[in-house]
């Protein structure tokens, strides 16, 4: 499954989870931390950032 980052709207932290495409399509996801389904997923740059330099 792929790993997708979300960033919590309530706790401001960013978090992953392994989930389908049609889970995340759904919104069954929420922040691990508090437990909030205000999570919006992250795009972009996030990867950019922890990978390797090219
Ligand atoms: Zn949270």
């Amino acid at each position: 499954m792929p790993n997708y980052e979300f960033m919590c709207q309530k706790c401001n932290k960013k978090f992953s989870l392994a989930m389908s495409v049609k889970d995340r399509e759904e919104g069954k996801f929420k922040c691990p931390k508090c437990g909030s389904r205000k999570s919006q997923p992250v795009f972009g740059n996030f990867y950019a950032k922890t990978s390797k330099k090219s």
